[in-house]
């Protein structure tokens, strides 16, 4: 499992970022640098929605070594709209019929599907074909089977994929992987992990809709939670013990599902405890140590994110935790490296995510 370096709908805060994107230059990406001088390399968004604008965007600005060079949007006015506002020149930006056009376009390395989640895979696969580098929003796709044709479609292309997955750049999390890899308070002897947000968005959305969206909140919040267990733990879990669910508005999710609840267990026998909600405003994790408890409260913001341990509350710098996770890829992408959080990490969360369904719907333990 790889190591690790914050979610509100509404909360974005610009702080300082910290260097996690400064990696020391090797032999390979000082070659690459001299050839190349203060070459960022170029990201095409491609869905100009929420997250793309409220977040990837703006955390493109503060990039170190990539930066925004391409659209791809079915709206030809929001895109023009987007290329005024960050200077992206018009031979850089497509539709989704011309988008493979992009493989002759130099301009463009890496490719960011930020769409809903039953187009990730061809979306993924297209860029691949396309001779570019990809990163994917989470949840990386609707089934396991989708994930490993993503990640065959990348290797044939020899091009690096990876999975949204800002966690993994944010230091409250990095400090809770620490202190558990670390056993600073001895062993984790109990854990609990909450990810959820309160609906309110267009009852005919695309979340809501599961040949669109997947599924409902343990795709979209519940990998979270996943993620949490397993990068806390550092062990991969081998079944989901039993999860239940409750629907607080059957017609709102009529198609998708609402409030889950599930336990993990893993290999040396120890349960991990997860849910994810449509109805609720949970972010929370509670890993409880021989020494004493480490809560992270909020736990997966854009920022604001908390955490208390036995020594008192922690203090990092806010991070721009797409930022760090953008440049983190590029600096994959400069010194050929498989990324920490690489499409085989996306495999092994939709794993543990079908397994919840097959529980869901048996009321028993699932081997994952
Ligand atoms: P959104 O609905 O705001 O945006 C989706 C975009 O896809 C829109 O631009 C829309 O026009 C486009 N689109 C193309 N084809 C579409 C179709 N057939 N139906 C609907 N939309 C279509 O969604 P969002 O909240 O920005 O989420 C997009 C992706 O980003 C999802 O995979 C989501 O899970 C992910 N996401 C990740 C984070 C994170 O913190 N990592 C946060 C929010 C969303």
């Amino acid at each position: 499992m790889a190591p690790i370096q914050q979610f509100s709908r509404r909360g974005f805060i610009r702080a300082g970022a910290i260097g996690a994107g400064a990696l020391a230059l090797t032999p390979a990406l000082s070659a690459l640098a001299l050839s190349r001088p203060q070459k960022k390399l170029g990201i095409a968004i491609v869905g100009l929605g929420t997250y793309a604008g409220g977040q990837i965007a703006p955390a493109l600005q503060h990039t170190k070594d990539c930066y925004l060079a391409g659209l791809v949007s079915g709206h030809p006015t929001k895109a023009a709209e987007w290329a005024a506002k960050y200077n992206v020149p018009p031979k850089n930006i497509y539709n989704y019929e011309n988008f493979d056009t992009i493989a002759q376009n130099p301009d463009i390395d890496i490719v960011y599907v930020i769409l809903p989640v039953a187009l990730h895979k061809e979306y993924t696969i297209r860029a691949a074909k396309a001779g570019k580098h990809v990163i994917c929003e989470k949840p990386m796709a609707v089934t396991v089977k989708d994930c490993e044709e993503m990640v065959a479609a990348c290797k044939k292309a020899k091009r690096l994929l990876s999975i949204g997955y800002r966690m993994h750049f944010e230091p409250y999390t990095a400090e809770l992987i620490r202190i558990s890899r670390n056993q600073v308070y001895g062993k984790l002897k109990a854990f609990e992990c909450a990810n959820g947000f309160t609906y309110t968005q267009d009852p005919k959305a695309w979340r809501l809709n599961k040949a669109l969206a997947g599924g409902g909140s343990v795709y979209d919040m519940g990998i979270y939670t996943i993620q949490s267990a397993r990068y806390t733990t550092g062990m991969e879990p081998i079944a989901v013990v039993s999860a239940r669910q409750e629907k607080t508005n059957p017609v709102l999710f009529k198609e998708v599902d609402d409030k889950v609840f599930w336990e993990l267990e893993f290999p040396n026998g120890f349960i991990a405890h997860c849910k994810s909600s449509y109805s609720d405003q949970w972010s929370s994790t509670h890993a409880e140590f021989e020494k004493g408890n480490v809560d992270l409260n909020p736990n997966f913001y854009y920022g604001g994110i908390k955490g208390t341990t036995p020594a008192g509350p922690m203090n990092f710098p806010q991070a721009i935790q797409q930022a760090l996770q953008m440049d983190n890829f590029a600096n994959c992408v400069m010194n050929n490296k498989e990324s920490t959080v690489s499409g085989a990490e996306g495999i092994r969360d939709m794993k543990v995510v079908e397994a919840v369904y097959r529980s869901l719907a048996s009321g028993k333990r699932e081997v994952i």
